[in-house]
């Protein structure tokens, strides 16, 4: 079913169907904003956020969506900085460098291991003969 949400953007109500969080229009405005970044970076790779949104009219922080989204990677020199947010290195697009995303990774894995280890103890079967109360009948014989 449809969902009804409010648009990022121009926030109207229109009805979400996935993806970013905008109406029809503005989707294809966002679309051909990038389409001009793209274009615009493709001719003049080193230019810095401030210049491609000079010249493109769009927004600086649209572009840094762009690159979170790692729909947009910044060129090796240039000078737009993007850092990795875990250890501060620069990075070309997304959230993280190589080395912090192999580690989240990682981490991830430990800890969902360490569950099950966690877990499997728990399940060690209860020794009822070392626990339990008895009575014995001494004469019984
Ligand atoms: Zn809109
Ligand atoms: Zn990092």
């Amino acid at each position: 079913m449809p969902e009804i949400r409010y648009c990022k953007e121009c926030h109207r109500i229109f009805q979400y169907m996935g993806g970013p969080v905008l109406c029809s229009y503005c989707r294809k405005k966002d679309d051909e904003e990038f389409e001009k970044v793209r274009a615009f970076l493709k001719e003049y790779p080193g230019a810095t956020m401030q210049e491609v949104s000079n010249a493109t009219g769009v927004k600086p922080s649209k572009i840094n969506r762009w690159l979170k989204e790692e729909r947009l990677e910044v060129s090796e020199g240039s000078p737009v900085a993007l850092n990795c947010e875990r250890c501060g290195v620069r990075i070309r697009s997304g959230r993280f460098c190589i080395e912090c995303s192999k580690m989240l990774a990682r981490e991830m894995m430990q800890a969902s291991g360490d569950l099950r280890q966690r877990l499997g103890r728990e399940r060690v079967p209860f020794e009822k003969d070392e626990f339990g109360l008895y009575y014995k009948h001494k004469n019984e014989t």
